[in-house]
């Protein structure tokens, strides 16, 4: 068990995050602001030892109980997949829990030194588990991952892997990044790996975490340099241009897929006015 000392302050609001497996307690039923039915979970102080402090929302102390795979039972809630929230479109909320739910990976994945085998302690001025014997460090594992929508005229590359094919649904680029490799050597392999094409004029749009397991999303607009489209047939099954108002089934507008996708619509509708 992590021990560490940290002070619950009974009287001020604060979010509880309770894991239990892979899955967080979560009330039953909406409506009503998921927040405030985890403002309930003060029953969690008794579990003092396990409790990790994990950042703020909007003023309130956000805390972590990780139950490893001990079940969790309490009225009007359930256990539930991190990715049920995301079904509220409430992505601050779902943002905050993300967080939680990576930190709580972290130190259940970090009880041993992975070079000397000694049990870590996890440190109390930063979010770090460190190694008594032999002072190795670790950090929560943030993995880089680029995004990328690649535009020809009017035209949007779409892509669909085994995930999307089973979602109907035809998404933008990605992949992760290769030590050693920059964002932008990154996009330029994975678009030529996955689809055979070469693009140019990559512009940074912006970024969004996201916890399945710990990636960092970075998405880049691109354009078509040359090359016809080739799949890789492993990572990407399908692909195709798609014409800016005729598009198939694409991810919704909180994921960075869908950001990317909107943002090139724009531009593609601007250059035509
Ligand atoms: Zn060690």
């Amino acid at each position: 068990m992590i021990k560490q000392n940290v002070k619950i302050h009974g009287d001020t609001p604060s979010i509880w995050f309770i894991f239990s497996a892979e899955k967080l307690l979560v009330p039953h039923a909406q409506p009503g602001p998921i927040i405030d039915t985890w403002n309930n979970l003060g029953f969690a102080h008794a579990y003092l030892d396990q409790v990790v402090q994990v950042g703020e929302h909007k003023g309130q102390t956000c805390y972590l109980v990780d139950m490893g795979n001990e079940q969790v039972v309490q009225e009007g809630m359930q256990l539930a997949h991190l990715r049920t929230l995301l079904q509220h479109d409430e992505l601050e909320v779902f943002a905050v829990a993300a967080r939680a739910w990576q930190v709580a990976l972290f130190l259940r994945t970090h009880r041993f030194c992975g070079q000397c085998g000694s049990t870590m302690q996890k440190i109390d001025w930063e979010m770090a588990m460190h190694c008594h014997r032999c002072h190795h460090r670790c950090y929560p594992r943030i993995s880089p991952c680029i995004i990328v929508a690649i535009r020809h005229e009017d035209k949007i590359l779409l892509a669909q892997g085994k995930p999307q094919k089973e979602r109907n649904m035809f998404s933008t680029l990605a992949g992760f990044v290769e030590s050693g490799e920059t964002l932008e050597q990154a996009v330029h392999r994975e678009v030529f790996e996955e689809v055979g094409v070469a693009v140019k004029n990559l512009r940074y749009i912006s970024s969004q975490p996201w916890p399945f397991p710990h990636s960092l999303m970075v998405g880049f607009l691109a354009d078509l340099d040359c090359g016809e489209i080739k799949v890789d047939g492993h990572e990407i099954i399908e692909a195709h241009w798609f014409k800016y108002d005729e598009l198939p089934n694409i991810p919704p507008k909180f994921s960075i897929a869908g950001q990317l996708i909107e943002q090139t619509i724009k531009e593609i509708t601007q250059t035509k006015n």
